[in-house]
């Protein structure tokens, strides 16, 4: 899947390590995409073809915007084509999957554990450039 936006972006994180992509794009928006048991009802993400529990078939679902940050910390010596110092965390979203991304905090000083954070999606490598899921907060 390749992405053409603003930023001329041609590539979505994820989108050749897993299953399916990890974002769709939807009425002007991005969505962040998991996947259903169709036997279980469990959420997976990232998204993926069969349920290791009972291998069922997983259909694709569009996850949760916001969720609660469950722990972070801030990268300061970042990898080549990424652009430090920036946060990133686990976020636990509704349908009880935990995702790792990018932070963005708008306030001065550290996230919080256990607060809001909702889904953004933008530019999170400049080299490839590539669009990744951030979770900005305080929500
Ligand atoms: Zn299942």
């Amino acid at each position: 899947m390749s992405v053409h936006t603003q930023f001329g972006v041609t590539r979505a994180a994820g989108e050749s390590s897993v299953d399916y992509p990890i974002l769709r794009e939807r009425e002007g928006g991005w969505e962040l995409m998991g996947a259903c048991c169709s036997e279980c009802g469990t959420v997976f993400y990232p998204p993926r073809a069969l349920c290791p529990h009972d291998l069922s078939e997983c259909s694709e679902t569009a996850l949760s915007p916001a969720g609660l940050l469950y722990s972070f910390t801030r990268i300061d010596v970042a990898p080549q084509g990424f652009d430090p110092p920036y946060w990133i965390g686990y976020v636990d979203l509704d349908e009880g999957v935990r995702v790792l991304a990018r932070i963005r905090w708008r306030e001065r000083g550290e996230p919080l554990v256990g607060n809001r954070v909702t889904l953004a999606v933008e530019v999170v490598r400049e080299e490839p450039a590539t669009l990744g899921p951030v979770f900005e907060g305080p929500a």
